[in-house]
């Protein structure tokens, strides 16, 4: 691992921030001299570099609600103050954000932050080609296993959710009309300012991007902002006006398209500051690897509404058969609501009372042939399995399903998965040992019932 000593970091930093800072503000003047204002009458153009300030990553004392354009990550080094140069700069890259005040500190106090290099898969699993009516996809190099990292990257771009404007007060005369123009006017000023602070080969990539936001209002860069980022639930404001999402642009992950039933699931990876992509189930070498845009528990009709925006129908086997798509998904979400589905249940280690599989099994079973191995139903469900196989005193199963838990949630969360949980979901197949030898020594010999058994293991 890669140090950094205090004094030679702290020269590099000031000469990077200075040509750094220099490149930012000739290419910001050129481009909005080159781009004929669209503002209402009167209106005049934000006046980015000072509104924004073009800052380094190591400021940390802003408000919450300040909204900062910034480098990252930063990197602690041993001597306390942060520092320019995360392991892996050269090929990772450096994200440009347009977060709060509050983000950046929270940011900035991950312990690990920028001490692990962006993970690398040893043979490459995936690559990027065209799809007939879809443009370009992601598929499967060679096959891949269930939970199995796809690919990690470090991201172009990361921005806050709202639309906004920094200057709003002084809008209030305007008609909304004019007020939404200046906003969206704006927003695309705010996050040029991001564009041009990325090196030329990362700007190259994001201006590469597709933009399905063609007439709606907005700028070629909030168009593809809109386009290509994912939600990341890691990253939230809780201050000012209600819980905010951060959107986060890649260059290849942002190329992946949606099904709904996807392959794949995604999270972010604080330590290395990259957004990962692992697969939910088995692909085969040649299928496309597919993640979901939006809420897939709902009806198809409600779906293609919510995809609307990416300008594409989609062609998926639930969208294609939605009748019996509907039926099925409307099953698997009434099903897990009569098993409770608290929002906790994954700490929840206690054995159920009722130890029947076959109607968790059918659950599953619809699960699997709506292909939503990514939902947090299936997890809940195969957690229930595992945990009832337990009180079964099946050791087989309890391991088989503690196996495919830890699957679901290595997918879901990475190796944050591999924490206290897991090690009492593995737990379960040392109980299922004690529950089996329990039976064997309470159930008399050659006529043991199944309920007089059980009832002597209760009393
Ligand atoms: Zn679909």
């Amino acid at each position: 691992m890669a140090t950094t000593t205090g004094t030679s970091s702290a020269v590099k930093t000031d000469d990077f921030w200075t040509t750094y800072t220099d490149r930012v503000k000739e290419n910001v003047n050129k481009r909005f001299a080159e781009t004929p204002s669209a503002l209402p009458e009167g209106v005049e153009d934000l006046d980015v570099m000072n509104t924004m300030q073009v800052l380094t990553p190591f400021k940390l004392d802003h408000s919450d609600n300040q909204m900062l354009c910034t480098t990252l990550p930063m990197r602690h080094s041993s001597n306390g103050p942060l520092s320019q140069d995360p392991v892996g700069l050269a090929t990772d890259g450096l994200t440009e954000c347009y977060i709060s005040g509050y983000l950046k500190r929270m940011i900035a106090s991950t312990p690990d932050l920028g001490e692990y290099p962006v993970p690398r898969v040893e043979v490459k699993a995936h690559r990027l080609t065209t799809f007939p009516g879809k443009g370009l996809g992601m598929v499967a190099e060679r096959d891949i296993r269930a939970g199995e990292l796809i690919l990690a990257e470090r991201p172009l771009l990361i921005v806050h959710g709202l639309i906004a404007t920094p200057r709003q007060a002084q809008l209030d005369h305007l008609t909304k009309t004019d007020n939404d123009q200046v906003i969206m006017h704006d927003v695309e000023s705010i996050f040029a300012l991001s564009v041009e602070r990325m090196n030329p080969e990362r700007k190259k990539a994001f201006e590469n991007l597709a933009n399905s936001h063609l007439h709606d209002g907005s700028g070629p860069i909030l168009g593809r902002v809109r386009t290509n980022s994912f939600a990341v639930p890691e990253m939230i404001d809780p201050s000012g006006m209600g819980q905010i999402n951060y959107g986060v642009v890649c260059d290849e992950l942002s190329r992946l398209n949606h099904s709904c039933s996807p392959n794949t699931t995604h999270y972010w990876d604080m330590p290395s500051f990259s957004m990962q992509l692992r697969a939910v189930r088995d692909i085969e070498k040649g299928q496309e690897i597919t993640t979901q845009y939006c809420e897939l528990g709902v009806p198809f009709v409600v779906r293609q509404k919510m995809l609307a925006s990416y300008n594409f129908s989609c062609g998926c086997e639930s969208c294609l058969y939605p009748k019996t798509s509907d039926s099925r998904r409307f099953k698997c979400a009434n099903a897990v609501a009569r098993h409770g589905y608290p929002k906790d249940w994954s700490r929840d280690f206690e054995l159920p009372k009722v130890t029947a599989v076959k109607p968790l099994l059918e659950i599953r079973d619809l699960l699997l042939q709506e292909g939503l191995e990514c939902s947090s139903m299936y997890g809940f469900i195969v957690f229930l399995l595992m945990k009832t196989y337990a009180a079964r005193g099946d050791v087989a199963k309890t391991r088989e399903y503690a196996g495919k838990y830890n699957v679901w949630r290595l997918a879901g969360f990475g190796k944050a998965a591999n924490d206290d949980e897991l090690d009492k979901a593995f737990g379960l197949v040392e109980t299922a040992e004690m529950v089996q030898k329990m039976r064997g020594r309470l159930q008399p010999k050659g006529k043991a019932g199944k309920g007089k058994g059980k009832e002597k293991a209760e009393a």
